[in-house]
């Protein structure tokens, strides 16, 4: 016989799932305790989780869980990556995957609101709009947020790769996350260690990756290139090379399937 927390959690699953059909979307959706989740984080966003959860906090990190689901990529999006029109970069074909971005992030707003509204809850956003302008290095990032990739790590949605993405086993890291913190006590299968062995594909196509120990913060130099993009025309600070080398060149390219 099944416990009440396995009726509660297929039912989450089956709305999830159902919701993203309906808006012909493939994706993912996992279960992390809300106390692995803060431990995780970096201060500033522990921080910022307890503000999100107010007086709700001390029953959160006693029985709380946090909802983590992605959405993926579509395979053309992640093609258009850093692709050659003749001897040109072609920006404007890059700049699909930057409005996919956008889309993704919209879809997963309206997911977790969905989810929100259905089973009770607070949504987190997928990602921070029109804000590039107030920030001045990567580090001002941190605390406007929590990282959904901790919640999805916490939630056995997938290991941290060596581009620091969330790998997911079918999806590759071309998925975005958004999350929603509930008091519901839902069970969490937990961290997976890193799978990425001997592949070196991310480090090989970004030297930001490959010299990253060396480099006092390798994502202020790859804050930096994004914006190098958008002079170019990728209208949101987006690259994505990273995720294409992962889903197209690593270890794992025969595993990894994108619609
Ligand atoms: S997004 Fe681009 S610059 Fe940033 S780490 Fe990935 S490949 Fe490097
Ligand atoms: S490209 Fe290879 S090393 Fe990099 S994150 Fe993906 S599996 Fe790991």
């Amino acid at each position: 016989m099944k416990t009440m927390t396995q009726v509660l959690e297929e039912t989450i699953r089956a709305f999830v799932e159902d919701y993203l059909d309906r808006i012909s979307c493939k994706g993912v959706v996992g279960f992390a305790r809300f106390k692995d989740v803060h431990d995780s984080l970096m201060p500033i966003q522990k921080e910022r989780l307890e503000r999100i959860a107010s007086e709700k906090f001390d029953e959160l990190l006693d029985s709380g869980s946090i909802i983590s689901f992605g959405i993926a990529y579509h395979d053309a999006a992640i093609d258009a990556i850093n692709k050659n029109s003749g001897n040109e970069t072609d920006y404007e074909l890059w700049n699909f995957y930057s409005k996919e971005y956008d889309r993704l992030n919209s879809l997963l707003n309206q997911t977790s609101q969905a989810i929100a509204d259905r089973f009770g809850g607070i949504p987190v956003t997928a990602t921070l709009h029109a804000l590039s302008d107030k920030i001045n290095h990567v580090t001002d990032y941190y605390g406007l947020t929590i990282s959904h990739r901790v919640v999805a790590e916490m939630a056995g949605l997938g290991w941290r790769g060596k581009n620091g993405l969330l790998i997911n086993e079918k999806f590759s890291c071309a998925i975005r996350f958004a999350s929603v913190i509930t008091t519901l006590p839902l069970a969490s299968p937990g961290k997976t260690g890193s799978l990425c062995g001997t592949c070196h594909a991310c480090e090989d196509a970004c030297t930001f990756i490959k010299n990253r120990e060396a480099l006092p913060d390798y994502r202020e130099n790859c804050r930096r290139y994004l914006i190098h993009l958008q002079s170019k025309g990728v209208e949101n600070e987006v690259c994505g090379k990273c995720i294409q080398a992962c889903y197209r060149d690593s270890i794992f390219n025969e595993q990894f399937t994108l619609e």
